[in-house]
């Protein structure tokens, strides 16, 4: 598959490691023990995969000698702990496209049209990256990213606009308080009376809906409200069965995420039950030098843990040093008395 590099010289590099997850951060630090540097992509607009977007206050007990830690606290001390190698991290960016060129290498382009020409590739997918919920009503794909929503990329052009917002989570709520004070109007649309965003945002909405500076409607979209092919409105049906026509320019859906194979699937590796089938050595996906560790492998005995992500981004490493460098003798160097690991890791040598 031949990938258009038009929009710049693709970013050159050792190893790309799709997916900041726990074994993707991880995998990164495995890397630059053995001095080889990465560059890290993740759709998502924030590093820890399901810990952070799924779980990020949840206790996890089977840490190796952390008896207890957070979600969001093992993303912080992973990244804390890959630090030393200023591996760069590309945010809010999906792989789309991956191909073997013809010298072995490899060419990889971001939905934002990011290139890179890595020498090997880490699939640390996952589950897939996480998409939005969308709304779902008839002729919103026309609307997507100009009039509709999912994500606020730059809340000042949406000062002056009317606003209707639909969700009842933390997003949907922090962007109702952060947006009301700037809105020409805006309604906040959630389909149940609980909410399930934070108590003290849900207060401070109910304040400024009592102080007349928003409405908020326990219902469901119903329909677009589309004039001279521009976005103008949105029929809202209450749970009383009320309809409501809200006049609006710009509507923000906090509908939450799910996660997506996505392009995986089209790059031509060996699947299994939708994950990559690798060996138990090296990780290794049906491409050489593309591995896959954490969720989104599979092997004999598999299990979905932490843990089983961590021990294969260690031997991973160790391969594509290989793959990369197959003359190269390779020493397992314990990182308490190894002098060169220090030296990575920037810690004085004692
Ligand atoms: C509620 C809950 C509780 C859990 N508790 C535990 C526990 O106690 N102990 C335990 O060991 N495990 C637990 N798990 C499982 C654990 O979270 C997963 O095993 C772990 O997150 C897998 O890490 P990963 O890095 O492989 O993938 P993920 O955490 O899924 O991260 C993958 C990342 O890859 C990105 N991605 C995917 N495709 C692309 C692409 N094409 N381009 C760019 N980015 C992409 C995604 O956006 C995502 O951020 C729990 C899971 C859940 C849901």
């Amino acid at each position: 598959m031949s990938i258009d590099t038009s929009q710049g010289e693709p970013i050159a590099t050792e190893v790309v490691v799709i997916g900041a997850g726990p074994c993707g951060l991880f995998q990164v630090f495995e890397l630059g023990l053995l001095g080889l540097g990465c560059h890290l992509i993740d759709s998502l607009p924030h590093p820890g995969g399901q810990c952070t977007e799924l779980y990020p206050d949840k206790p996890i007990y089977d840490i190796p000698a952390l008896p207890v830690c957070g979600g969001q606290e093992l993303v912080d001390r992973l990244l804390q702990q890959i630090k030393p190698f200023n591996a760069p991290l590309h945010l809010g960016e999906e792989v789309t496209e991956l191909a073997r060129q013809e010298d072995g290498r490899f060419r990889l382009r971001t939905s934002t049209g990011t290139t890179f020409n890595a020498g090997a590739v880490v699939i640390a997918g996952g589950v897939g990256s996480f998409q939005p919920r969308r709304i779902g009503l008839p002729g919103c794909e026309s609307f997507e990213g100009s009039s509709i929503h999912y994500r606020v990329r730059n809340a000042s052009t949406l000062h002056g606009k009317r606003l209707v917002i639909f969700g009842g989570g933390d997003s949907a709520l922090d962007w109702t308080l952060a947006l009301a004070p700037h809105a020409a109007s805006l309604t906040l649309v959630h389909r149940r009376p609980e909410f399930r965003a934070a108590p003290a945002s849900v207060a401070k909405m109910r304040e400024l809906v009592a102080a007349g500076r928003m409405r908020q409607i326990e219902g469901l979209a119903h329909a677009l409200i589309i004039e001279g092919g521009s976005l103008s409105g949105v029929q809202v049906k209450g749970s009383d069965g009320v309809m409501h026509v809200l006049g609006a320019d710009q509507l923000l859906v906090f509908f939450g995420l799910h996660p997506k194979l996505g392009p995986i699937a089209e790059w031509g590796l060996d699947l299994e039950r939708k994950a990559l089938k690798v060996d138990t050595e090296r990780f290794e996906t049906s491409v050489p030098g593309i591995f896959a560790i954490g969720d989104i492998n599979t092997y004999p005995g598999k299990k979905k843990l932490i843990l089983s992500g961590f021990h294969e981004a260690a031997l991973a490493a160790f391969a594509i040093q290989h793959h990369l460098y197959p003359q190269k003798k390779q020493f397992l160097q314990y990182t308490t008395t190894s002098p060169i690991m220090h030296k990575r890791l920037g810690v004085p040598d004692t």
